[in-house]
């Protein structure tokens, strides 16, 4: 099999193996459910693969919230909801916008009945229905670069040390491509040494099939201090001798670091690592997901790669619809084999949310 683009389905593997088997080998922590997902993170920063690591008793209860996720503005309104009836401007915390935006996420968390509402005069009161549990315990941050030159570090290097200062994960990781060598590569590269570094072997059928003994631990991080301010770094200096401009950084306050890393768990825990579907055309007749090991990878086999999601969108020359006859031969009534896709893929993420105990 070949990779159009190794990035993808590398992400895609080291989502499996850390939906299995998170925290490494090495890094001992007992009994760690986790949440995994991918493309995550703030305006500013998009991590390749996020590790929620979970509280199992707190999750239970907010799966009664429902399987979707909350943005900042109805965690605002959910979390702070009263036990008995308020008025919500008594009842919620000052916002530095005006009042009318927290007033219709007050109403789009009772169409989500995630609150109870009611009309009292003109004024608005609502009340909980159930407190909002403290589910995240930590987040883990995983950057991939499967081949890990010289120059690809360099890259990363600013990337990782923006999120190193800013410590709005737990846990800063790079994840590469074991090569079998003496001393991994990886490890001689100029990289912050608060960052792990994560080597995998992916490289045959046989050891993907072996998927649990594959990551191995080269450099284990440090914790980060997500409860202090971070720093965010705006601008520096390039390096170059003639760049005399100063660095320039702002301060984050640890509320607004911890609102951020709830709402990313959130998106996290309603979006899973499979969401890919949703950008993809599933509904196309080239579109398959294919068995390697113990991860299903998209399969095109008008190309005979494994596509990208920039690939197999809308603008793809060779998508082909499902033919009709698909719908109904040999599939079930309601859909083909590209609904068959999206609900397996549907069903493993719900699978993959931990138990409730
Ligand atoms: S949309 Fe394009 S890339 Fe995607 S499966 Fe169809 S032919 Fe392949």
């Amino acid at each position: 099999m070949t990779d159009a683009d190794p990035e993808f389905t590398f992400e895609l593997r080291v989502c499996r193996w850390a939906e299995q088997r998170w925290p490494p080998r090495d890094v001992h922590r007992a009994d760690t459910a986790v949440l995994v997902a991918r493309q995550l993170g703030t305006r500013r920063r998009r991590w390749d693969v996020i590790v929620v690591e979970v509280d199992r008793e707190a999750l239970a209860e907010r799966r009664r919230f429902g399987t979707r996720g909350m943005d900042r503005d109805l965690l605002r309104v959910v979390r702070n909801a009263p036990a008995n009836w308020e008025w919500y401007r008594d009842a919620l915390p000052d916002p530095d916008f005006p009042w009318r935006y927290v007033r219709e996420a007050v109403h789009r968390a009772a169409d989500r009945d995630l609150v109870e509402t009611r009309t009292r005069g003109r004024r608005i009161e609502l009340r909980r229905i159930r407190p909002y549990p403290d589910w995240v315990e930590r987040i883990v941050a995983i950057e991939n670069k499967p081949d890990l030159d010289a120059s690809a570090a360099r890259r990363l290097r600013d990337q990782v040390e923006h999120d190193v200062a800013l410590a709005l994960a737990d846990e800063v990781w790079i994840a590469t491509r074991a090569t079998g060598e003496r001393v991994e590569p990886a490890l001689l590269e100029n990289l912050p040494v608060s960052v792990g570094l994560l080597a995998f072997d992916f490289g045959d059928r046989e050891a993907t099939t072996r998927l649990r003994g594959t990551g191995t631990t080269l450099w284990r991080p440090r914790s980060l201090e997500v409860d202090e301010p971070g720093t965010r770094i705006l601008d520096r200096p390039s390096g170059d001798v003639h760049d005399r401009s100063a660095a320039r950084f702002e301060y984050v306050d640890p509320g607004t670091k911890r609102e951020t890393r709830l709402a990313i768990a959130e998106r996290a825990y309603e979006r899973g690592w499979r969401s890919y579907r949703e950008t993809m055309r599933p509904d196309c007749r080239s579109f398959e997901l294919r068995r390697d090991g113990v991860v299903l990878l998209p399969w095109c086999t008008a190309t005979c790669t494994h596509q990208t999601p920039s690939e197999c969108g809308s603008g793809c020359p060779a998508f082909a619809p499902e033919p009709p006859g698909w719908r109904t031969k040999g599939w079930p009534i309601e859909g083909g084999p590209g609904r068959a896709i999206t609900r397996l893929l549907e069903r493993r993420r719900e699978r993959a949310r931990p138990d409730d105990p």
